[in-house]
């Protein structure tokens, strides 16, 4: 059955799309317009944390929504400050800015960097990123990001993010001038192909920030909330970042993110930063739902047993077939292949009949997966089962 494509040519063409439209959800499921399901491993780039439209997340939408959306940042609203208090409850930070996706909430760590240069390092305000990182599609994060080819596509840049090679210290030192004022990475690189920084390189990234006086910004918008099996992935590597942004996996599906700092960096004052929809009761009050239920007893724990069922299964695959092995940390996990047809497994997965599978490829020779965090034993299975026919398919 055709869907009504009359509004295809209404909508901005940002990247191309298959013939489908999902029309409704449920955990690990999507379901098209011909009523096909397709098993999930990429839940909207890692943003439904419980999967699609789980009980806890309706229900907070239609309570909230019931009572109160939008006061406005001017005044308070209970649900902001009841999740706030949990993410400062739970982590090294003091304060937090709600956002409404990753990038806002980084440009928001770049600024408030650039204002506690301005305050404390003589108007310093370089921040040192890394090549293949993303950190959003905004002009200064689209600067900060180490995507090739992002420098020229809007060019000019937004001024001031040298880049650094990841787990490579020396490469951060020698870019470190009397204009630094901070370095900014994600714990994995997601979009860069799932690539971990060391605990080592985490915790000698700290000390030199640390003996130098520049802050660490860590972007947990990917990693955050659950992805690599602790609450934040910054806590893998024990330190104390300054500035960490989150956005995806706290929304559980809804546009929320947040910039959280400690208080010795909170340096935004009035009128500084701000933002009609920021903070509002109705993201806050589903965002107050994911963190509660990915903060339940044991709920890590499985995030963790099903990252290390994942991780088995990857490299069986891998074995199998000749590829490269597997990588990651917890539900956050790429498959390396030894060919460039990450593109046509991701179509012929999406393809398969009668249930589709859903994967994505960031590079050629890789796959990601990052699946609901509560996802089953039985949906991973299932999964590889999938993507091993779809190989054979391919490749036998
Ligand atoms: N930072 C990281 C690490 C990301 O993975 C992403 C998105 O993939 C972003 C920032 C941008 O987030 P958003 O798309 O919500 O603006």
């Amino acid at each position: 059955m055709e869907f009504d494509q009359s509004g295809v040519n209404a909508l901005m063409e940002i990247t191309s799309r298959p013939d489908l439209v999902f029309v409704r959800g449920q955990g690990a499921w999507l379901e098209d317009h011909n009523g096909k399901r397709y098993l999930d491993f990429m839940q909207g780039w890692a943003v439904n944390s419980l999967g699609h439209c789980p009980p806890q997340v309706v229900e907070a939408i239609n309570r909230q929504a019931a009572q109160l959306i939008n006061p406005s940042p001017a005044f308070y609203n209970q649900p902001s400050m009841d999740l706030a208090k949990r993410i400062t409850g739970a982590s090294c930070f003091d304060r937090v800015f709600f956002a409404n996706s990753g990038a806002e909430a980084n440009e928001g760590a770049i600024k408030l960097a650039r204002k506690w240069g301005r305050l404390h390092r003589n108007g310093a305000y370089k921040i040192i990123t890394f090549d293949h990182s993303f950190h959003g599609r905004t002009l200064a994060t689209m600067s900060a990001s180490g995507k090739p080819g992002w420098d020229t596509i809007y060019a000019p840049q937004v001024d001031g993010f040298p880049k650094a090679d990841l787990n490579d210290l020396d490469s951060v030192r020698a870019l470190v001038d009397d204009k630094t004022v901070a370095v900014m990475l994600e714990p994995v690189q997601g979009e860069g192909g799932v690539i971990p920084a060391s605990p080592e390189f985490m915790q000698a990234l700290r000390k030199l920030t640390s003996d130098l006086g520049l802050l660490l910004i860590v972007d947990e918008v990917q990693t955050g909330m659950g992805r690599t099996g602790k609450l934040f992935a910054y806590e893998h590597s024990g330190i104390v970042p300054d500035i960490m942004t989150l956005a995806k996996g706290i929304g559980g599906g809804v546009p929320l993110a947040a910039l959280c700092a400690r208080e010795e960096v909170c340096c935004f004052e009035p009128g500084d930063q701000g933002g009609t929809y920021n903070g509002n009761p109705l993201t806050t009050a589903v965002g107050i739902a994911v963190f509660d239920a990915v903060t339940a007893p044991g709920f890590l724990d499985s995030v963790n047993a099903r990252g290390d069922q994942l991780s088995q299964g990857l490299l069986a695959l891998s074995r199998k077939w000749g590829m490269k092995g597997e990588r990651g940390v917890g539900l956050l996990r790429a498959l390396k292949m030894d060919r460039t047809d990450g593109a046509r497994i991701v179509e012929t997965a999406r393809d398969w009949n009668p249930e589709g599978l859903l994967l994505n490829s960031p590079r050629p020779d890789l796959l990601r997966f990052m699946p609901a965090l509560n996802v089953s034993a039985d949906e991973i299975d299932l999964m590889l089962a999938r993507l091993d026919e779809v190989i054979a398919k391919l490749r036998g």
